[in-house]
């Protein structure tokens, strides 16, 4: 067995020191996984991919990828065989592997691994209603997104101010601005608002059309903010959260209810493995008992996102399901820390080359970027968000109260204009300087001004 190691050994060093002499093209194999490799229509694309591009630039090479045949990372059976990535460099069916691998001692003993070009641990994702239940103090803002509170306050205040100006423009509302003062000043709208949201009439209402179609609108939002406030609230409330919190290994391992598993060929389940810590043991003796090992990545993302499922896995691709996927939690705890490298066959010379051009990579702030730029991630799934209304559930209430706020500013305008041509028509005068005479009195000073001179002359 022994023998016939050596062999494809050797065949692979003479083969690279061939390939070695001159510009080659290099046959390089990886994994489909998010956001490494993924495939992008007949290409595939993803930090990995970026990073190949990056060395061959550096070390002039041309290269053509390929993905794994049997879907593995690389892990030796009992009679000694590899298989995955690490398998396909090993027989010569890949010069390079450019993945997520890890190195460790066992793959390093066979395989030549560069310098890593990213740092791990182990940690865990688990469905956000299992994970750390921490009594959240604001819980009763959960109904709603922030977009949507952001979008209910400015709604609230735009309404007021609303109400101030038409209460100020329409002279049913207010007909004598020379001698009476409008009861709706602006603090005494926002007030006005403020008391509908709690259905409660403050203060006097509005008497003129134009202020009653903006509050008959204000009052339909707000009946339709709160249904929708106290749904989301009462569901968020009544989703049978299980009676566990699982935030670290060890209440992984003193519980039953939920299950957890690795990826059937993976690092992280060979180091549970060959741990000597009493509990990572325990938790590998459970996952051999439960068989509860998931296949890929994705399906591991998956069971997790459905409850009573806790994967684990590597915590800088955990990172990104969890940031992905709002429902995920990933445990704050982390460990077995270790580091993805590009693997080679053993002798190959332009590994020590690979090695440089990462440290050169590293040291220039592009393997920052790169971590940026296929991380950064927003939420994708609903499922926990729709607890927390967005706002575009919403969006119909909103635009309704916006067309109501113009029908209502629009309204006021008209009943200034036609009591200005009234007035005109009475007084002989033209209709516009009326009208602005009207504008200038109601919304600027001196109306105000003329308000005060009539109080203090009106005193004795
Ligand atoms: N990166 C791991 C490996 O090289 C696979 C993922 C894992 O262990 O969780 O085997």
């Amino acid at each position: 067995m022994k023998s016939k190691l050596g062999i494809i050994m050797c065949v692979t060093v003479l083969l690279t020191a061939v390939c070695d002499a001159g510009p080659s093209t290099l046959s390089v194999t990886t994994i489909k996984q998010e956001p490494y490799t993924m495939p992008k229509g007949t290409e595939l694309e993803g930090y990995c991919m970026d990073l190949l591009s990056e060395l061959s630039k550096k070390l002039s090479f041309k290269y053509n990828v390929h993905l794994v045949k049997d879907g593995n990372y690389g892990r030796q059976d009992e009679r000694g065989n590899w298989n995955g990535m690490i398998g396909e460099v090993l027989r010569g069916e890949a010069d390079l592997a450019v993945a997520p691998l890890t190195l460790t001692a066992t793959r390093e003993k066979v395989v030549e691994m560069s310098k890593p070009f990213m740092q791990t641990g182990i940690s865990f994702i688990i469905h956000k209603d299992m994970g750390s239940n921490d009594p959240d103090l604001f819980n009763f803002l959960c109904p709603f997104s922030t977009e949507t509170w952001v979008g209910i306050l400015v709604a609230y205040l735009v309404t007021g101010v609303c109400i101030y100006i038409v209460s100020r423009l329409s002279p049913c509302e207010w007909s004598e601005p020379q001698t009476e003062e409008n009861s709706f000043s602006l603090m005494h709208s926002l007030w006005y608002t403020a008391g509908a949201i709690a259905l409660q009439g403050a203060g006097p209402h509005p008497k003129a059309l134009s202020g009653r179609v903006i509050v008959a609108i204000w009052w339909f939002f707000v009946v339709v903010l709160l249904a929708s406030y106290f749904a989301n609230l009462s569901s968020a409330q009544q989703s049978d959260k299980p009676q566990v919190s699982l935030a670290t290994f060890e209440d992984l391992a003193n519980q039953d209810m939920v299950e957890y598993g690795t990826l059937s060929v993976s690092s992280t389940l060979t180091f549970f493995k060959n741990s000597n810590n009493l509990l990572y043991r325990r938790i590998y003796e459970n996952m051999e008992r439960k068989k509860s090992f998931v296949s890929s990545f994705d399906e591991g993302t998956r069971r997790a996102q459905k409850g009573n499922y806790a994967f684990i896995g590597e915590s800088v691709s955990l990172d990104l399901a969890a940031s992905r996927y709002c429902n995920l939690d990933r445990s704050r705890e982390v460990i077995g820390m270790r580091g993805y490298s590009i693997v080679g066959p053993i002798g190959s010379s332009i590994m020590k080359n690979v090695s440089v051009a990462i440290l050169q990579l590293s040291e220039a702030g592009e393997l920052d970027y790169l971590r940026n730029k296929w991380w950064s991630s927003s939420c994708m799934q609903e499922g926990s968000a729709a607890s927390s209304g967005h706002p575009h559930r919403l969006k119909g209430a909103f635009v309704v109260l916006g067309l109501g706020l113009g029908l209502g500013v629009m309204l006021a305008l008209l009943e200034l204009i036609s009591s200005s041509r009234k007035s005109a028509k009475e007084q002989k005068k033209n209709c516009c300087s009326v009208l602005s005479a009207e504008l200038s009195q109601r919304l600027g000073t001196s109306g105000a001004q003329k308000t005060q001179e009539t109080t203090d002359k009106s005193k004795p």
